[in-house]
């Protein structure tokens, strides 16, 4: 199988790539491109080692360098998000590892649906922003869509225990995040080096940080209701602290079916390249001895209002998703800059949310401008 990876840099890219390594010698995988912003270092890495026949880094000048830097390789260095379209679509690949983080990641994603390429899904802005259209296009140009998110990975392979109809609802856990238990007061003074300690998890910066406020379990919800054709109303959030179960289903008669193993990434990362069929992992087995106890909470959804905020837009639908989302990234991108508290996320995420008016049934470039408008907006204030 060839694999195009578009993030290859972040903390999904370079697990995916242990996972082809760990694949060695008994799953036929190549690695056909590479992308990332602008980490040249790590970019020219990976080309010594994987031969992509393509790289993309959406930064210009940082591509004339990584040109430079790999000149005696077959690997061509492609820039912008022309570069990262053509990696996703065009560069022959049998699938595209979408792990770019954010909004960014919707275009080359959609690019490489409509070339029917398969997609393992990390980037979650994708399906938060664009749902109707972006599974449309799946359905469209009959892709497989393997969700990369460990939790809508659990919920894919818990499906599998019962037909569609017998569904009831899904159990998404969340592991509550560095503040679990924590009153607004307290949150109050947090800064970016608090929020970014995960207890279960590393990731990149701007998940890390939706874990914090509940953010990322909103974007879950949305992300889980167009990828199973799911009620918002019908997605029960669970917090499951040691993040172990990754999430449930329950059917008509109550029967609860969940995925558990330990937290790593490179199980769901794995079970989409490998998919339908399931291989030898490196990961540890649950040791439910040692673990002794599964421990499970009511998430605050009057403290970590993302949550809410983030199920809000997505009851309202058209563009609402897109404009909470990129409130989000700007906010989250100010706070990581200390340039705003933790509680003014969720106020900048509601305050846009309010000032910008839907549209119904929007085209990719309703979705495209609102969230450039958005972006507009929030930098202007
Ligand atoms: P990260 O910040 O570690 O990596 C992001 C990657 O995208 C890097 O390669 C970076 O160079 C590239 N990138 C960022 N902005 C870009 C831009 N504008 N143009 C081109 N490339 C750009 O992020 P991550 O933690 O790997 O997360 C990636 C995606 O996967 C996110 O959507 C996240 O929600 C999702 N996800 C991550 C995890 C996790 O454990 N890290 C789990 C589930 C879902
Ligand atoms: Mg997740």
């Amino acid at each position: 199988m060839k694999v195009s990876i578009l993030g290859s840099t972040g903390s999904i890219g370079t697990q995916a790539l242990e996972v082809v390594r760990d694949l060695r010698g008994i799953y036929d995988i190549e690695v056909t491109a590479v992308s990332g912003n602008s980490n040249i270092e790590l970019l020219e890495q990976q080309i010594r080692e994987f031969k992509p026949h393509f790289a993309a880094v959406s930064d210009e000048a940082a591509a004339a360098r990584l040109k430079t830097a790999v000149s005696d390789t077959d690997c061509r260095v492609l820039s912008g998000c022309e570069g990262l379209c053509y990696i996703a679509a065009e560069a022959g690949e049998d699938m595209l590892l979408s792990s770019i983080v954010g909004f960014a990641g919707l275009v080359p994603t959609m690019k490489a649906i409509e070339a029917g390429v398969d997609i393992a899904l990390a980037n979650k802005e994708t399906l938060v922003t664009a749902g109707p259209l972006f599974m449309n296009a799946v359905e469209k140009h009959g892709v497989s869509l393997l969700p990369v998110d460990s939790e809508h990975c659990a919920i894919f392979q818990s499906l599998k225990a019962g037909s569609r109809g017998e569904l009831r609802k899904i159990l998404l856990t969340a592991s509550g995040g560095p503040f679990f238990g924590k009153s607004r007061n307290e949150l109050k003074n947090v800064r970016r080096e608090q929020a970014l300690k995960h207890p279960n998890w590393s990731m990149g910066a701007k998940i890390t940080i939706d874990s914090a406020t509940l953010m990322n379990k909103g974007l879950e919800v949305l992300e889980a209701s167009h990828l199973f054709g799911v009620d918002i109303d019908d997605i029960e959030v669970v917090v499951q602290r040691e993040s172990i179960i990754h999430s449930m289903v329950e059917f008509a008669d109550r029967s609860v079916i969940a995925q558990m193993s330990i937290p790593s990434m490179k199980h769901p990362i794995q079970y989409a390249f490998t998919y339908p069929r399931r291989l030898e992992s490196k990961d540890e087995s649950v040791d439910f001895a040692k673990l002794a106890s599964l421990t499970f909470a009511k998430p605050d959804e009057e403290t970590f209002r993302c949550l809410a905020l983030a199920k809000a837009a997505g009851r309202s639908g058209g563009i609402m998703p897109a404009v909470m989302n990129a409130a989000n990234e700007v906010a989250v991108a100010d706070f990581l800059a200390d340039k705003i508290g933790f509680l003014d996320i969720a106020d900048m995420v509601e305050e846009a949310m309010g000032r910008f008016n839907n549209i119904e049934n929007p085209s990719m470039e309703d979705i495209i401008s609102a969230d450039a408008e958005v972006r507009e907006y929030m930098h202007k204030k």
